[in-house]
């Protein structure tokens, strides 16, 4: 038998931060602070300062296999925990500042977490949980330019107890190198785990021609938060091919980022539905206003795209292109390309194409089942629960065996999205069979909401099911029965709540009803209710 003759080579994350010094290192990386001011680096100091952070955790006692946590938005200083932390074997746990406090500390311990790395900006929310959590450290970045508080360390002082002729560990590329929470799925939130390898993998199928196009002549800005499945991946892929960053840091609004576009002639970004809206409202209220790049790329994902959004951005040459994915997929599974046999069809149809989610990225698989376990063809109408297996999809929750319902017996993750797939292979999402509202890119739990409208000395039954809004792709909409004799309004029903949620996720509005609709066993049935206010305008 003949045996191969390649060399038996980890796919791990120093590699890339060795290109970055050989190859890239005089390429910019531009982050917005929260003065507006534009911060400058390259390549070459990220990397040395990633090397120096690497060498301090390991002089701190980090060990292979421990957490660091970030509490950041998106700027370089970031980047460097990106790849400072898994080069000397530790994990990066990004932590969603999105999140209630209470979630973040549960988050935090659930995770282990040793050490936390946040903006200056952001110790407010620590402050909000910080005797929930014991970080052996708090280090802190100062994006204002002020001086640290003196409880914390100052991560520039930390940078300084560490050497940049870090010498690598040797580091098993399918060790851990990053870590994400993910509250998409019903319960607590669940961490999935990246490793060198996924990452690695990840990165590589995002550049190629056919996923993202990512080349060294690119400048990416990813919108999509660091906090939430690793910005979709583009600050390592961009690492990988050497291509520019422009980071937004924590300025998120249209005009903002359409002002950053211009100066940096940005050519590929990233983000949620919600955030394109507003900048198709900003270009047509104001059309000659901004001079993006010619064929600027948007990858759109989190939620699905409306085709008045990609008419729009066609119409300001730049191209949309919908990803479909999740924290558990790291997270790109399908993208929205047309194929060449599709070059003929006429607009409206090629715009019928790009509606859908699109095709799995080489090594995704995906298969439809039915809720009796029966796989489903591929014939544009039968639908299913889509499974996902592959190198970048997990197989398992960190610490979870609660959840093991969410991978299939022979080891296929269960997406809780209801697709169909047509015979072109393009995948089509339908519904969900998650019991969640997602507004803006981030999940809203039903269930904790009508568990606490519950509480509510008035309230006999509450169900609250996901409404499509026109701004955050869907709003939670709380349907309730009261007790007799009582009356009770949106404005109680938000006041009751507003100690126990953060703001995004209180109900819009509640509508009561004599009775909720319930299966023979008496649970909600969500879907009927949903299809009671399919038709529900907000306004
Ligand atoms: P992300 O928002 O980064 O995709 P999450 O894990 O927070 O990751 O959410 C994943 C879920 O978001 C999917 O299971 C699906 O319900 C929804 N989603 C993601 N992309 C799309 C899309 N293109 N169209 C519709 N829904 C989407």
């Amino acid at each position: 038998m003949i045996k191969s003759t390649m060399m038996d080579f980890p796919l791990t994350l120093p590699h890339l931060v060795e290109r970055l010094g050989l190859f890239f290192p005089t390429v910019e990386v531009a982050s917005r602070m929260p003065n507006k001011s534009i911060h400058r680096t390259t390549y070459g100091q990220i990397q040395q300062r990633a090397k120096q952070l690497a060498s301090a955790l390991t002089r701190r006692g980090i060990q292979q296999g421990e957490c660091v946590a970030t509490l950041m938005w998106n700027h370089a200083f970031h980047l460097e925990a990106y790849l400072g932390i898994p080069v000397m074997g530790g994990v990066l746990h990004t932590l969603n500042l999105r999140l209630s406090p209470g979630d973040i500390a549960y988050i935090a311990n659930h995770a282990e977490d040793q050490i936390l790395i946040v903006d200056d900006v952001l110790l407010p929310l620590y402050e909000q949980f910080k005797d929930d959590v014991s970080f052996k450290e708090v280090i802190v970045v100062s994006l204002t330019g002020e001086a640290i508080p003196n409880e914390y360390t100052d991560y520039e002082d930390f940078l300084l107890t560490g050497d940049c002729s870090f010498t690598y560990p040797d580091i098993d590329e399918n060790s851990a190198a990053g870590m994400c929470y993910t509250s998409g799925t019903t319960g607590r939130p669940k961490g999935v785990v990246y490793s060198h390898r996924s990452t690695i993998l990840h990165s590589m199928a995002s550049t190629m021609v056919d996923a993202l196009a990512i080349s060294q002549h690119d400048v990416v800005t990813p919108v999509v938060p660091m906090f939430h499945a690793n910005a979709s991946g583009l600050p390592y892929s961009s690492i990988l091919v050497g291509a520019k960053q422009v980071l937004p840091g924590p300025h998120l609004d249209a005009e903002s980022l359409l002002d950053l576009y211009e100066s940096e002639q940005v050519t590929l970004s990233a983000g949620v539905p919600t955030v394109w809206l507003a900048i198709k409202e900003a270009r047509e209220a104001e059309p000659t206003r901004w001079k993006t790049a010619p064929n600027m790329r948007m990858l759109i994902g989190g939620a699905a795209v409306p085709e008045s959004l990609l008419r729009s951005f066609d119409t300001f040459d730049m191209r949309i292109i919908q990803a479909w994915g999740l924290t558990e997929s790291s997270p790109l599974a399908t993208l929205g390309h047309l194929k060449s046999n599709l070059n003929d069809l006429s607009e409206d149809e090629k715009y019928a194409v790009r509606v859908k989610q699109g095709i799995p990225l080489p090594f995704v698989e995906i298969r439809l089942v039915d809720e009796e376990g029966v796989i489903q063809p591929w014939d544009g109408k039968a639908q299913g629960d889509a499974e996902l297996r592959g190198p970048w999809i997990t197989s398992a929750y960190h610490k979870n065996e609660e959840a093991d319902d969410k991978f299939s017996k022979d080891g296929w993750l269960k997406t809780g999205d209801v697709c169909q797939i047509n015979e072109e292979g393009y995948v089509k999402l339908t519904d969900r069979t998650k019991d969640l509202v997602k507004s803006g890119g981030e999940w809203i739990s039903s269930v904790d909401l009508e568990n606490a409208i519950m509480g509510h000395p008035d309230v006999l039954e509450a169900a609250v099911i996901a409404v499509a809004h026109p701004k955050w792709d869907e709003r939670p909409l709380a349907v309730i029965v009261v007790k007799e004799g009582k009356t009770v309004s949106t404005e109680d029903i938000r006041t009751f709540l507003a100690d126990k949620f953060t703001k995004i996720w209180l109900p819009d509005a509640v509508e009561t009803l004599a009775e909720i609709p319930k299966t023979a066993t008496g649970k909600f049935m969500k879907l009927t209710i949903r299809d009671m206010y399919k038709n529900w305008t907000w306004d």
